[in-house]
């Protein structure tokens, strides 16, 4: 299988699903981590240097699951839905070929993470266009969309969990690679990782994976909901 997710922000893919694409390589799949913007909004300094440093942590946390980094270099803030941006996706979408995309789900808390959503739902239907203007050939493939959870969980009913029990250490692990979301403002290069017990961002992982799993009785999962759809349905299971 090849599992395409797309994230607003280096780390959102993180959050919501890196256990399930640990999974995924683990079983052979051939990953793609596709993050949208540069992370340039924070932390505090030079935004051109918080992108350069956000690509890089983003590279080191797909490269503990062997995933492809796509790394579409959009400023923090400025994602929009038009036909620019929805070209980058597009593009990506031909290049992967996956079997299901992944991505935030449509009412969740930044514009970016809804922008995302709706580029994505948009891009995955332009990608089958013949006509569309691509150096690329139209991607034909009969491709499912999840939307993994929202951040902390809300507003969000979930329809398929996967256990990722196996797969928690990996995922926290990727996570501990955006050393620079762990900065409580301004950017210091000698900042020091805090221990997970008093890390806000381990314990969400923990809460919500934790919440997960306790819903399907395991001990930790990730969740999804799919779109129903005309060309995204199919009559089989696709995640693990
Ligand atoms: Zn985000």
């Amino acid at each position: 299988m090849n599992i395409l997710a797309f994230g607003a922000h280096p780390d959102d893919i993180e959050a919501q699903c890196a256990g399930t694409l640990a999974k995924c390589a683990a079983r052979g799949d051939k990953v793609t981590m596709c993050v949208v913007t540069d992370g340039r909004g924070r932390p505090k300094g030079d935004p051109d240097q918080m992108a350069a440093i956000r690509h890089q942590e983003a590279q080191e946390s797909a490269d503990v699951i062997g995933a492809e980094l796509v790394w579409l270099a959009i400023p923090d803030g400025k994602l929009q839905v038009c036909d620019e941006h929805l070209h980058k996706f597009v593009e990506t979408i031909r290049r992967a070929q996956p079997d299901i995309i992944l991505t935030h789900p449509q009412d969740d808390y930044h514009p970016d993470h809804r922008y995302t959503y709706q580029l994505t739902l948009d891009a995955a239907q332009m990608a089958r266009v013949r006509n569309y203007a691509s150096d690329l050939p139209p991607f034909r493939g009969r491709t499912p969309i999840a939307f993994y959870d929202g951040v902390l969980g809300m507003s969000f009913i979930p329809e398929e969990w996967v256990d990722i029990t196996d797969f928690f250490d990996a995922k926290i692990e990727m996570m501990s690679k955006h050393v620079s979301q762990m900065m409580p403002d301004t950017y210091d290069p000698n900042f020091v990782m805090p221990p997970k017990d008093e890390n806000m961002f381990y314990r969400m992982l923990g809460l919500q994976s934790g919440y997960r799993g306790m819903q399907c009785g395991v001990r930790y999962a990730e969740a999804f909901i799919y779109w129903k759809s005309a060309n995204r349905v199919v009559p089989y299971r696709i995640l693990p």
